[in-house]
């Protein structure tokens, strides 16, 4: 690394000797510029002899989890405001909101909603809320990062006396009891709700981040407990039967760019044409069956010879991604079991997938750099590229998938021109421009009308 100085003129030398296309990213309010500005790597769809790596973010692109941060957003919103039925507040607006609460960081998301619905916030469902998400944070939460940002608010929002009588409850194990927790918490609002000064947006929207996260994670703990099912009825979600499950042509996407289906991957043809009507109805198909089945066995041949690296790229905090990601490889397996393979496959599949960290080259995460430096910022891409091993030359050969505005923006940042965008419902009101394609068809469209930017004689 190598420091110059140099004046306005020398500035704009830089941007005039790399030609091409720029974004203007806002920073938050706490830092120094106002603006950045990255140059973006061209877009490109061109197709290759070989795919050195693939990176995917998580929610929403690789899994349904994006459904559940919007409902602990809403949550948040509603707790803060005391506007907890529907009948209170219609909610948030699929078309105004979503495109500002998908994709980005968690701060940004809420700095968003908090400048539109913070005048509908009440001091007293403020202070309530508050108080609820740090108890259970400090009593239930094992996630340390979480656990320390939940202390820092308590002491800035609370004199040291009350502070320090909230703190106690993080190392007193009978806390954790149902019971006793719900008391602690009846008794200490009563105590601290008045001590407490949450004054000011930034307040407003630290605390409102702290009652987000205590949501989300207490949904993702109960996932993990097994109680996907009750929590679905509880909650009302649209999402399918286990909250958390695969997007459309994972379950055959991730095999196949590792090579593990090998020629047999055309027998999955079935099954990813139906995947891809659930994405896109107005796929249909049929008069190309035989071509399809041909190009996805070769495109199985392909990558048993030459492997793809995979990442996981996303601006969830490892805590979640683990929690996620878990969940996830638990639905593909049972996927993986009904899949009409040979049993030799299935059974290497099976061992492939029997954890995340098994499976995947890399698992970026927010923790893995900082609240600020999220997408759309270059930097989880290139800490992926690094990590798994891929220098510029190879740049060509990967892909990038994302579902979201920020991050087809972050990966051709990043450099990588093959910036796809697989939107779904949620992000459907995105601006998807900085993409090179929009993939309508998701995954399944990617591997059967892309092949999966291959060229056709590999
Ligand atoms: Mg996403």
């Amino acid at each position: 690394m190598s420091i110059e100085f140099t004046e306005t003129n020398g500035a704009l030398e830089l941007i005039r000797n790399n030609d091409g296309e720029y974004v203007i990213i806002s920073n938050p309010e706490y830092i120094f510029p106002e603006k950045e500005i990255y140059r973006l790597a061209p877009k490109s769809l061109l197709p290759v002899d070989h795919i050195e790596a693939v990176l995917m973010d998580m929610d929403g692109t690789t899994t349904t989890t994006e459904e559940l941060c919007i409902h602990s957003l809403e949550y948040a919103v509603r707790q803060i405001s005391g506007l907890e039925k529907p009948r209170d507040w219609a909610g948030l607006d699929r078309n105004e909101d979503y495109p500002h609460i998908i994709g980005n960081s968690t701060t940004k998301h809420v700095e968003y909603l908090i400048s539109k619905y913070g005048s509908k916030a009440k001091p007293d469902s403020l202070k309530k809320s508050f108080l609820f998400a740090a108890l259970w944070t400090l009593v239930y939460s094992r996630d340390m990062n979480r656990i320390n940002e939940v202390k820092a608010n308590i002491k800035k929002f609370l004199p040291q006396k009350s502070a320090d009588l909230l703190l106690s409850f993080e190392t007193d194990k009978k806390t954790a009891h149902k019971d006793v927790f719900e008391k602690i918490v009846k008794s200490t609002t009563k105590k601290l709700k008045d001590k407490l000064q949450i004054e000011g947006k930034d307040d407003v929207v630290r605390a409102t981040i702290d009652i987000y996260y205590q949501r989300y994670h207490q949904i993702l703990h109960r996932i993990k407990k097994g109680e996907a099912g009750k929590l679905q009825k509880e909650l009302g979600l649209s999402t399918g039967k286990s909250l958390i499950e695969p997007m459309q042509g994972t379950a055959v996407f991730l095999p196949l760019i590792k090579g593990y289906f090998g020629a047999e991957a055309g027998k999955l043809l079935e099954y990813l044409m139906e995947e891809y009507r659930h994405k896109d109805p107005a796929f249909d198909g049929a008069e190309s069956i035989d071509t399809y089945r041909e190009n996805l066995s070769r495109i199985g041949k392909h990558f048993e010879d030459h492997p793809s690296k995979v990442a996981v790229v996303t601006s969830s905090i490892s805590y979640e991604a683990e929690i996620v990601l878990a969940q996830l490889f638990s639905e593909l397996r049972n996927i993986f079991e009904s899949f009409k393979i040979s049993s030799k496959r299935k059974k290497i599949i099976l061992e492939k997938f029997s954890s995340p960290h098994n499976f995947y080259d890399a698992v970026i995460t927010a923790t893995d750099s900082s609240e600020i430096r999220l997408k759309p910022h270059r930097d989880l891409y290139s800490i992926a590229l690094y990590k798994i091993g891929v220098p510029k030359s190879g740049f060509a050969n990967v892909i990038g998938l994302e579902d979201s505005q920020s991050g087809t923006v972050a990966i051709r940042a990043a450099g990588v021109g093959k910036s796809i965008a697989v939107p779904f419902a949620h992000t459907q009101g995105h601006n998807l421009s900085g993409a090179a394609l929009i993939a309508d068809g998701g995954l399944p469209e990617i591997i059967l009308k892309h092949n999966l930017f291959l060229k056709q004689n590999i």
